[in-house]
């Protein structure tokens, strides 16, 4: 019953997300009949838009229908992966002024995972960390090995989550950005939930809040 409320409300989260682009799409071909010159133009712009929504949110829900048909779990560095992503945000961390420290550890952190699976949890993790801090600062992503786990830290310090927000975390289509899907930790919940991991957000309104996400090692001769 819970895995048919969660599909449920995914349903009425697409139909409505997917509406409002759809009416605006359907008023501006409308117009779009008697316009000429530049404002034709106007309206084909505001049409691309909404294209482009219905894309992302469309390729969001794509990843989240991914993990059943093609999970490749094989032994990984998440040092590595995250220092991909790390190379990958790099460009969108410049333009807000944001500095990314990675501070790893020099031993192996071990992880049986899908590769293109965790590297999205991090890229969402890590783009949240960037969008939290529009006018700049400092986002640190630690991992280090923790007994059988390996911890990886994101820290930022930007608004961080009241608390009437951190209840509501991955809950589907959940957002308080103006272009937000509220779609990235709905994902990456249910990723680290199939690797066995966990997650958690420590955050006060005001000072920032630091992401710590859990998993086991593949490496620690502990587990088969
Ligand atoms: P989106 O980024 O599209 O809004 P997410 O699922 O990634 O969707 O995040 C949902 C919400 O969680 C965000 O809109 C934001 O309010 C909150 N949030 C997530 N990470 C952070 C963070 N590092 N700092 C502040 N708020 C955050
Ligand atoms: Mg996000």
């Amino acid at each position: 019953s819970e895995k048919l409320k969660m599909a449920g409300q995914l349903a009425a989260g697409i139909a409505h997300e997917i509406r409002n682009p759809l009416t605006s799409l359907k008023g501006f071909s409308k117009l779009l009949m008697n316009a000429t010159g530049e404002q034709a133009e106007r309206y084909y712009e505001i049409m691309d838009q909404e294209f482009v929504r219905i894309e992302m949110i469309l390729g969001e829900l794509l990843v989240l229908a991914k993990p059943q048909q093609t999970s490749d779990y094989r032994a990984q560095d998440v040092r590595l992966i995250m220092h991909e992503v790390a190379d990958l945000l790099s460009s969108q961390a410049i333009l807000s002024n944001v500095i990314i420290q990675e501070q790893m550890t020099p031993e192996p952190c071990i992880v049986r995972c899908d590769k293109n699976q965790l590297k999205q949890v991090f890229v969402n993790i890590v783009k949240n960390a960037i969008e939290a801090m529009p006018t700049g600062g400092l986002l640190v992503i630690a991992i280090e090995r923790d007994g059988e786990d390996v911890m990886v830290k994101v820290v930022d310090q930007g608004g961080g989550i009241p608390e009437n927000i951190l209840r509501r975390l991955g809950e589907p289509f959940f957002t308080t950005k103006e272009k937000g899907t509220g779609l990235g930790l709905m994902i990456s919940h249910k990723i680290i939930e199939e690797h066995d991991g966990h997650i958690r957000y420590d955050s006060r309104s005001g000072e920032g809040t630091t992401v710590t996400i859990r998993l086991p090692q593949s490496s620690g001769g502990h587990r088969v």
